[in-house]
């Protein structure tokens, strides 16, 4: 028989599949351009062609037992993390070293690593509403639970002075996502001095440390030179999970990294637990290949001119159509307020407009929308007479 605790997820794996099965029979029935499926993050830019060349030359030129073999570590190859920071101290100046970094299935599986490291089964993790809603399973996976924070829907920064109140002993991390999925917005830094101060005064006062697990996949999808800034400059607790997904548009070849920085409360123990949380959890070490090829591109970037026009034209839209969105400076999503209190709703209304987007509700914030814009940018353009005349349904 099943396990008991998987049956929920099998249970609500039926609405997101029910959702596959909506958008594909409406692409059936009205052809595929005329569908605006806006419901899912996958990269719509090609991988750059550097990453294929890597392949090729990485095939060509280097060792076969070794780029297909067991990493003698289980946080990767030693080259790649001295190359991951040397990267990092470049852009930001920081003092990285090989051993602050361990490579990773992706963000995913990096932040399994970055719970399974610092917290314990029956503790808790803060996230800002809307989040991610892989958090609250990743948290389940061991045995902790995601407490949310109310949204702060005046301009989606993090609601910090809720967080203060909420915080207690059984806190041991906070989990924070900028660019941010799904609202676009970027963390400040004077959000991210806030968080840090709250966090010591409350690190104090329950004697432990509050770690901050960054996440972090949509770093370099940032618009019009918005500052990102780096985490661990302003909190020494902070682990940051980083992943290639959306950076260089591999998603499918689970590649990223977690940097554990040698300030943080614990570093010793805690960078060898996470070696051994990369082993123990069963992903062993990250993709050898794959590995190889982000070294060797890591000063590449995916094209997000592609990305950034579709923003500014589906912001714009979607305000002239009498919508409120938040205002997205990164990553590739629109949060878009629902005109109707119902969001569950509004998604059913947008769909009869063969528009697909998904209700808030999913990321711990009822009222809102999230439209994924990495699609092609006719799919926006031709979406937007759909968005206007639902606009007029509801105001009647
Ligand atoms: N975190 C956030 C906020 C995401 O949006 C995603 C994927 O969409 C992930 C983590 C997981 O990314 P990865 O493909 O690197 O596992």
């Amino acid at each position: 028989m099943t396990a008991k605790s998987m049956m929920p997820y099998v249970q609500g794996n039926s609405a997101i599949r029910a959702m596959f099965e909506e958008g594909a029979r409406l692409a059936e029935q009205y052809g595929k351009e005329n569908v605006y499926d806006f419901s899912l993050g996958n990269p719509s830019v090609p991988a750059p062609a550097e990453v294929n060349q890597a392949i090729k030359d990485i095939i060509e030129e280097e060792n076969t037992l070794m780029i297909h073999g067991y990493n003698q570590s289980n946080s990767g190859y030693e080259d790649v993390r001295q190359t991951v920071a040397d990267h990092l101290n470049r852009l930001h100046g920081t003092a990285f070293a090989a051993e602050n970094i361990v490579m990773t299935v992706g963000a995913a599986s990096g932040l399994n690593v970055a719970i399974k490291t610092l917290v314990d089964p029956g503790e808790e993790i803060m996230a800002f509403a809307p989040y991610f809603v892989e958090y609250g399973n990743y948290a389940k996976n061991h045995g902790a639970t995601v407490v949310a924070v109310p949204a702060n829907t005046a301009d989606f920064q993090p609601n910090i002075d809720k967080m203060s109140e909420m915080i207690n002993e059984k806190t041991r991390a906070v989990i924070i996502n900028s660019p941010n999925n799904p609202t676009g917005v970027v963390y400040s830094e004077e959000t991210l001095n806030k968080l840090a101060a709250v966090l010591e005064a409350k690190s104090e006062e329950f004697g432990a440390p509050i770690y901050i697990i960054s996440d972090e996949p949509y770093r370099e999808l940032a618009y019009d030179g918005v500052f990102v800034p780096y985490v661990t400059k302003y909190y020494k607790n902070t682990v940051v999970g980083y992943s290639w997904s959306k950076s260089l548009s591999l998603p499918g070849e689970r590649i990223g990294y977690l940097v554990f920085p040698s300030e943080m409360d614990d570093y010793e123990n805690a960078i060898q637990a996470a070696n051994i949380a990369n082993r123990v959890l069963g992903y062993v070490n990250a993709p050898t290949l794959i590995q190889r090829v982000v070294a060797r591109c890591i000063d590449c970037s995916t094209d997000i001119d592609a990305y950034d026009k579709n923003r500014k034209v589906f912001y714009e839209g979607l305000k002239e159509a009498g919508y409120e969105c938040a205002y997205p400076e990164g990553a590739f999503y629109m949060w878009i307020k629902s005109p109707i209190e119902d969001d569950a709703q509004f998604a059913a209304m947008a769909k009869k407009h063969n528009i697909l987007v998904v209700p808030g509700k999913s990321f711990a914030c009822p009222g809102y929308v999230r439209a994924a814009y990495c699609v092609s940018y006719d799919t926006i353009v031709n979406s937007l007479p759909g968005f206007k005349k639902l606009m007029e349904e509801i105001r009647g």
